[in-house]
């Protein structure tokens, strides 16, 4: 079934989500997690950096001739031009054009600190590469994300410059400019204030990149779509660098299940769990039996108190029908358990 482009499910599992510490993909894992998330009914998948990265570059060739995808677009990630060059000559991005992807996110710098001190260009450069770089891939017929780094920090030091980056890329004819929190350092009062602004400034869509690193990758991610932001990224399971990125599973369960907001295909909610398991198998990262949703404690019960309640109606100590994705409720027999804790138990055996 064809998703809606009004509203982007973005997952980069096989790209940010493989830089976590430990975590180590072969091509064939990445041909089976793309599988999962087709399944999952994500609408994009981003598969890697074809040209900069041989394992990446073996993978998409191996994706557009064997992945038959029913639900997501495939995604290939890169830069923008190197400085002072032409778009045409630059072999990256000459890569992306020949990748088979019908989608292009190109990572652009959108703090000034950054283009100065680690691009070690101009500001004014910096928005070439940009707009050339876009303009480039847009003539190759694909569509053009912009991932605008570090454009939290970018905007508190200087936020004409970080609207400029967007307005530049809008022009160039990129579809979504997605704000990076890169460092993962905001919270979400702040965050959900910036969105508001690019929004009010800017006609294009706007997405949303958040890092787990003050634990709220996920309210962030909330926070900025319930400003206007309308393209999401994650990793599934919440893989990432350093604390991770946000985890688009629990994302896309509170936009469904709390919002309202239907995100995936019908009925693919209800394979959250099973998924966000079998990929934990392919990364062979242990799954987190305290993730929320689709972790195996997440609906287990252990107070005597609880159970009894339980008896009566499972909706009195529980935030959602664990079924809704997948999940089960599981009844723990303890020192804590009473009379309800074993006849729920008993009745389940
Ligand atoms: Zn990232």
């Amino acid at each position: 079934m064809a998703i809606s482009d009004a509203f982007h499910i973005y997952d980069t599992t096989l790209r940010d989500g493989a830089q976590q510490e430990g975590l180590n993909l072969s091509v064939h894992d990445k041909l089976t997690i793309a599988r999962h998330l087709d399944d999952l009914g994500v609408g994009f998948i981003e598969g890697g950096w074809p040209g900069a990265n041989p394992k990446d570059t073996e993978f998409f060739k191996l994706a557009t001739k064997e992945l038959k995808l029913k639900n997501a677009t495939f995604v290939a990630f890169g830069a923008t031009r190197r400085a002072n060059t032409k778009a045409a000559d630059d072999v990256l991005l000459r890569a992306l054009a020949e990748s088979g992807a019908p989608v292009v996110t190109l990572v652009a710098k959108s703090h000034d600190r950054h283009v100065e001190l680690a691009l070690k260009t101009d500001l004014q450069e910096n928005l070439a590469m940009i707009k050339d770089s876009i303009k480039f891939l847009r003539q190759g017929g694909q569509r053009v994300f912009l991932d605008a780094e570090h454009f939290f920090d970018g905007y508190r030091a200087n936020p004409a410059y970080a609207l400029e980056v967007v307005r530049v890329a809008a022009e160039a004819g990129a579809d979504v400019i997605a704000l990076c929190d890169t460092n993962g350092g905001m919270l979400p009062d702040e965050l959900s204030d910036v969105v508001a602004k690019v929004i009010s400034d800017s006609s294009a869509r706007i997405g949303i990149h958040c890092h787990n690193d003050t634990g709220c990758a996920i309210a962030n991610s909330l926070a900025a779509v319930a400003a206007g932001a309308s393209h999401v990224q994650g990793t599934l399971n919440g893989y990432g660098e350093r604390t991770g990125n946000a985890d688009l599973i629990s994302i896309i369960a509170n936009l469904q299940l709390k919002k309202k907001q239907e995100v995936l295909p019908a009925g693919a909610l209800e394979e959250a769990f099973r998924i966000a398991h079998a990929v934990a198998e392919v990364t062979n990262v242990s799954p987190s039996a305290r993730q929320p949703y689709v972790g195996v404690s997440a609906f287990a019960h252990k107070a005597g108190l609880h159970a009894s309640a339980i008896k009566v109606d499972p909706s009195l100590y529980q935030h959602e029908n664990p079924e809704s994705v997948g999940n089960d409720m599981r009844m723990l027999v303890s020192e804590m358990a009473g009379r309800a804790s074993i006849e729920i138990k008993s009745s389940q055996l």
